[in-house]
């Protein structure tokens, strides 16, 4: 989690500054970049990058669910867009403290991940770092031409879905702050900040479905994610906030920590899970389909609206949250 605004706007100067050519698809300011190598087919890119101390603390994040989520951030991407991810690259800038030892566990479960989902390394770097370890992904994936969803393509009228609860991530690193880490009974909201799973099966059902117009995967939580979705396709977006589904567990941890429970759900990030609009008419069609297909149910949690921004309705008041991060909500 970066500061929005910063972020935000490094990314445009960048994207101003760049250059297209025409075999690329779709180019900077999506979940991957996309490119087609021949007639009908399409390759998709990804990259990201985790520092020691911003993006994770190895006081409590294990190596070996560190290497896993370091390949699942990046497969997420690829899932986003509803491709199928196939091969990695690894770069570690590592300091001394990081051993052998680490290195061994970070290595068995970067490869256990790729390996569920049939990715292949195939490079990558090593370097030393004088003071803070960082960890570089990229990711290869491709699909057909036909099937590819970008952050484009919202219209007013369309139902806003997500694959799952929301704000598990946020909570888990809350309570790992806490020194609640190792307690058994946080484990599910543990688990998912430490080790969260990309949501490959389901964006390829929503991607050969044909009847998703715009999806991303949710990195910075609902607020940010649906902006980006409505800044891309030049809507709006209306939340309704007893609709955005939550855990009893996390409802349970938002009382000890003493903080509203949607908040996490809105601005915490890292629950990758995927965010999708469909046609009013296709839900209950799109439904059926994930559940026969895949076995999963997926969540209304608003509407795409005429204008621009996101905003929350909440006991009949609406208030703007797009680009909110974790401080806005206080
Ligand atoms: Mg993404």
């Amino acid at each position: 989690m970066t500061r929005p605004e910063g972020e935000r706007g490094i990314i445009a100067r960048i994207r101003q500054a760049a250059g297209s050519s025409g075999d690329l698809v779709v180019g900077i300011g999506d979940d991957c970049a996309v490119y087609r190598p021949s007639p009908g087919r399409l390759n998709l890119v990804t990259t990201d990058t985790m520092v020691a101390g911003v993006h994770f603390d190895s006081a409590w994040h294990p190596p070996l669910e560190l290497g896993r989520k370091a390949a699942s951030v990046n497969i997420s991407d690829i899932a986003a867009m509803g491709g199928v991810p196939r091969f990695a690259l690894l770069s570690l800038a590592l300091t001394p403290g990081f051993g052998s030892e680490w290195l061994d566990a970070f290595t068995a479960g970067f490869l256990a991940v790729l390996s569920e989902h049939g990715v292949v390394l195939i490079g990558g770097d090593t370097v030393q770092s004088a003071h803070e370890s960082v960890l570089s992904v990229t990711v290869l994936g491709e699909m057909a031409e036909g099937e590819l969803i970008t952050r484009k393509g919202a219209r007013p009228g369309d139902v806003v879905l997500v694959s799952g609860v929301l704000g598990e991530a946020a909570a888990g690193l809350a309570l790992c702050r806490m020194g609640l880490a190792r307690d058994p009974g946080w484990q599910p909201l543990v688990g998912a900040h430490l080790d969260p799973v990309p949501q490959v099966p389901l964006g390829r059902v929503l991607a050969a479905s044909g009847l998703v117009h715009a999806m991303q995967d949710l990195s910075d939580g609902l607020a940010t994610d649906l902006a980006h979705i409505c800044a891309e396709s030049g809507v709006g977006a209306e939340v309704a906030a007893e609709k955005v589904p939550l855990s009893p567990l996390l409802r349970k941890a938002a009382e000890i920590c003493g903080q509203p429970p949607l908040d996490w759900a809105l601005a915490g990030g890292e629950d990758y899970q995927l965010l999708f609009t469909v046609g009013e008419q296709e839900v209950a069609r799109l439904r059926d389909l994930v559940r026969e297909k895949i076995g999963r149910e997926l969540f209304a949690v608003g509407r795409i609206v005429e204008g621009d921004g996101v905003f929350l309705v909440e006991a009949g008041q609406r208030r703007e949250i797009s680009y909110r991060g974790y401080e806005h909500f206080r």
